[in-house]
């Protein structure tokens, strides 16, 4: 067999035939021919019989055993009335593009599953081409009536740069998948959703959002007849959390009350000191005619305070004699 056969059949390139494959320090380069004889116009699609010029270029193509693979075709320029100058599309790769489509289709792909930096270490490629690949299929593969006919569509935000900035996006509910998606989480974001969608909006019946009052009040103006409803996770997370609370202070207090428990089991029973012993002890009571004129009351009557429900260890005839004019005095308040 052949090596442009053999690389034909590896390589099935749309609308192209390989005409010679040589091996270089870059990799492999396949040089192929276009199988329509007329260039088309990349711009507009319009067919020329003529051609400005031509010039080699080279698309990368998925690798090859570990070695890169390059597509290498003289391609034409025309001269288009619409367009200029521009040069002609080629089946295998997209308008301006340096990689073919198989290339750009995997690193969309793959951007889709990790971050820009493994898959530019991955590709072999630059961070910023990875970015400018999938603005390119997105913009190529994008569904527009994914708009159309939206009834019960959800709204939430995703994070990203560690927390630090959001995008916002609406979902369809019947099929699940994302058809909105822009930078921002505030109102004037998710009214530009709205206004994207201008008339198709009156089919929408119902919208299910977080609990942000900047999604509410965009709801409640771009779709004022419209079902607002919660998210279900979004309850079920608050929920969790109050569940959570509870639950974390109901064992700290159970751990105060184990730690309580056992700093008394380990603490020896208590004796009465001897300072403790006196001041457990009652004073004695004096009674003097300084003490009597102290009563704030001054109502000239025998009696005076008793702070406490205390006693003097032997009751004496004095005591008891106090006891009588404070049981017949007015001044109750003051025992
Ligand atoms: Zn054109």
């Amino acid at each position: 067999m052949r090596v442009t056969t053999a690389f034909n059949r590896l390589l099935a390139l749309p609308g192209a035939r390989v005409i010679d494959v040589s091996f270089c320090a870059e990799g492999v380069i396949v040089e192929v021919a276009l199988r329509r004889r007329h260039p088309v116009c990349s711009g507009c699609g319009q067919v020329f019989t003529g051609m400005h010029d031509r010039h080699a270029r080279r698309w990368r193509h998925l690798d090859l055993s570990g070695q890169r693979c390059f597509i290498e075709y003289r391609l034409r320029r025309v001269v288009c009335p619409d367009c200029g100058v521009r040069v002609e599309a080629v089946p295998w790769a997209r308008a301006g593009a340096r990689h073919t489509r198989d290339f750009e289709n995997l690193t969309a792909f793959l951007a889709q599953q990790m971050a820009k930096t493994p898959i530019a270490a991955l590709l072999r490629v630059g961070w910023e081409t990875v970015g400018r690949i999938v603005e390119r299929v997105v913009a190529d593969r994008l569904d527009e009536s994914r708009l159309c006919g939206l009834v019960q569509i959800g709204v939430d935000e995703i994070a990203y740069r560690k927390g630090q900035r959001y995008l916002t996006t609406v979902c369809d509910h019947r099929t699940g998948a994302i058809v909105w998606m822009r930078p921002g989480r505030n109102a004037a974001t998710l009214q530009a959703f709205f206004t994207e969608l201008g008339e198709r909006r009156q089919s929408i019946r119902a919208v299910s959002i977080d609990m942000s009052g900047g999604y509410a009040k965009a709801v409640g103006e771009g779709l004022p007849d419209a079902e607002v409803c919660i998210d279900p996770f979004h309850v079920c997370q608050l929920a969790s959390r109050a569940v959570d609370d509870v639950r974390r202070e109901a064992k700290q207090v159970i751990h105060r009350g184990e730690r309580l428990v056992d700093r008394r089991r380990r603490q020896p029973p208590a004796r009465p000191s001897r300072a403790g012993a006196r001041l457990s002890r009652p004073p004695p009571v004096s009674w003097s005619p300084r003490a009597e004129s102290s009563c704030p009351c001054h109502s000239g009557t025998a009696h005076t305070s008793l702070a406490g429900d205390w006693r003097p260890l032997i009751p004496g005839p004095e005591y008891i004699r106090r006891l009588e004019l404070l049981r017949g005095s007015r001044h109750a308040h003051d025992i």
